[in-house]
């Protein structure tokens, strides 16, 4: 399967790790709408909502809460939004979780591994 997410999770293509388990991996948006931009992604390929398990999707969700904390903690921002796309507006066929923070004053946009940086740092 041609899937670029799978690629990602075999290792084929990298990306910027910020949390990994047996079953979910999540990193960051290698296009981000907002500094900290990530995407969280069960290991095992599911199209969308109508085809993952709950209990992925309880875990991924689990694991979003925590991300949430780290951003808010570490990047500063004002707020955060959760997105998941289906059909014709998802455009990898792969289930993610967007997790995107929110700024109150303009944030300008930094180069990702900037921003993997400081969520790296103790
Ligand atoms: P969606 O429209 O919900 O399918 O969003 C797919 C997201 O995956 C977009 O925000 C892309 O920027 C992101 N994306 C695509 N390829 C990569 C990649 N290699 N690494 C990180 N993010 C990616
Ligand atoms: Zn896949």
């Amino acid at each position: 399967m041609n899937c670029i997410f799978c690629k990602i999770i075999n290792g084929e293509i990298p990306c910027y790790k910020l949390y990994e388990d047996d079953t979910i991996l999540a990193f960051l948006d290698i296009n981000p709408d907002s500094n900290g931009h990530t995407l969280l992604i069960p290991k095992k390929h599911y199209t969308d909502i109508m085809d993952i398990d709950n209990e992925t999707l309880m875990h991924i969700f689990d694991v979003a809460r925590e991300i949430k904390t780290k951003l808010e903690n570490k990047l500063h921002c004002d707020g955060i939004t959760f997105i998941q796309n289906n059909g014709d507006v998802q455009e990898v066929k792969h289930y993610h979780l967007h997790i995107k923070p929110y700024y109150n004053k303009n944030s300008h946009l930094q180069p990702v591994e900037d921003v993997f940086e400081k969520l790296a740092k103790n």
